[in-house]
């Protein structure tokens, strides 16, 4: 019986690139360690049977599809790009990027459906053919490897697919968006078919990956307040849930523990103390399972 046979999981992870420090981060935080991998490009974590392969995030999608790897984190338009059929398990809140359609600013067209029989340059070529299709128009693709917004200005396309994320690039070159084909973010993918030992671990990943997700924007608000604050410190505060109210050993007070949006904190403490609230504590949480 081989260890994978026995459970054991391959997770291929970013190793270069703007999604490998999040990656590895976001593993952190959940609390899955391992060594530093420094150098090599595979490690072990330390309390599951998860082995980590750091490889090309663009080739993950296929090393997952092929079983190379049975799990692995990449761009949602790589494993749209790569074709391959995989089960995606988790959004994970970074790498966000769009495939935006963009043409010279003189051009007429305001939507994609203007593009048909249009020459449109792109590094994209299967996601935009799979776009093109979706939509019903028929265009030219001129698959060009980079700098894909010169194509336009050379007369060589009349269009451009391009991954985004503020499109400042395409503004800069003179290009005006008139859609987005895909949104994207990086995502957890899985192999089909992975065996029930398998499955079970990749569950407890995501479960933990998920909570972290769901615990970033939030923040864990504790404050006392006397009997007679109660009600007016409680109204000021939107909840994950109802806040809990304790009794402190002290008589006539009360502890208030909440879960709000981070983005609430410097709105929320001036008023909470106006009050009534007192021993405020603002601290950040590392899981949330709701
Ligand atoms: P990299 O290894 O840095 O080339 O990562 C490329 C991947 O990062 C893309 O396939 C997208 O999934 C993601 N990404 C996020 N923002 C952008 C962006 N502004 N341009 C291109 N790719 C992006």
């Amino acid at each position: 019986m081989t260890e994978r046979d026995r459970g054991l999981v391959r997770l291929a992870l970013p190793s270069k690139g703007r999604m490998a420090e999040p990656s590895v981060k976001l593993l952190h935080d959940a609390g899955i360690a391992f060594e530093p991998n420094g150098r090599t490009l595979h490690t072990r974590c330390l309390d599951l049977d998860l082995e980590l392969l750091f490889v090309r995030s663009d080739d993950i999608p296929v090393w997952t599809r092929d079983g190379g790897v049975d799990a692995g984190i990449t761009g949602r338009n790589q494993a749209v790009e790569a074709g391959a059929e995989l089960d995606e398990l988790l959004a994970l809140d970074f790498g966000y990027c769009r495939l935006a359609q963009a043409v010279p600013s003189e051009h007429p067209a305001m939507r994609p459906a203007d593009l048909t029989g249009a020459r449109i340059a792109t590094s994209y070529e299967h996601t935009l053919a799979r776009e093109l299709d979706r939509l019903g128009i028929e265009a030219r693709i001129l698959p060009i490897s980079g700098s894909v917004e010169l194509a336009p200005r050379l007369h060589a396309a009349d269009a451009v697919a391009d991954l985004v994320s503020s499109g400042e690039t395409l503004r800069q070159n003179g290009l005006r968006e008139i859609g987005t084909l895909l949104e994207s973010q990086a995502v957890l993918v899985a192999r089909p078919g992975l065996d029930a030992a398998q499955r079970a671990l990749v569950d407890d990943v995501v479960l933990l990956l998920g909570s972290v997700i769901a615990a970033r924007p939030k923040r864990y608000l504790m404050l006392n307040a006397r009997d007679e604050t109660l009600d007016d410190v409680l109204a000021l505060l939107p909840s994950l849930d109802a806040p809990t109210v304790l009794p402190l050993s002290r008589p006539g007070m009360h502890a208030v523990h909440a879960v709000i949006d981070a983005e609430d904190v410097v709105r929320l403490l001036g008023p909470l103390r106006a009050a009534g609230a007192s021993s405020l504590l603002v601290m950040p949480i590392e899981h949330l399972i709701a």
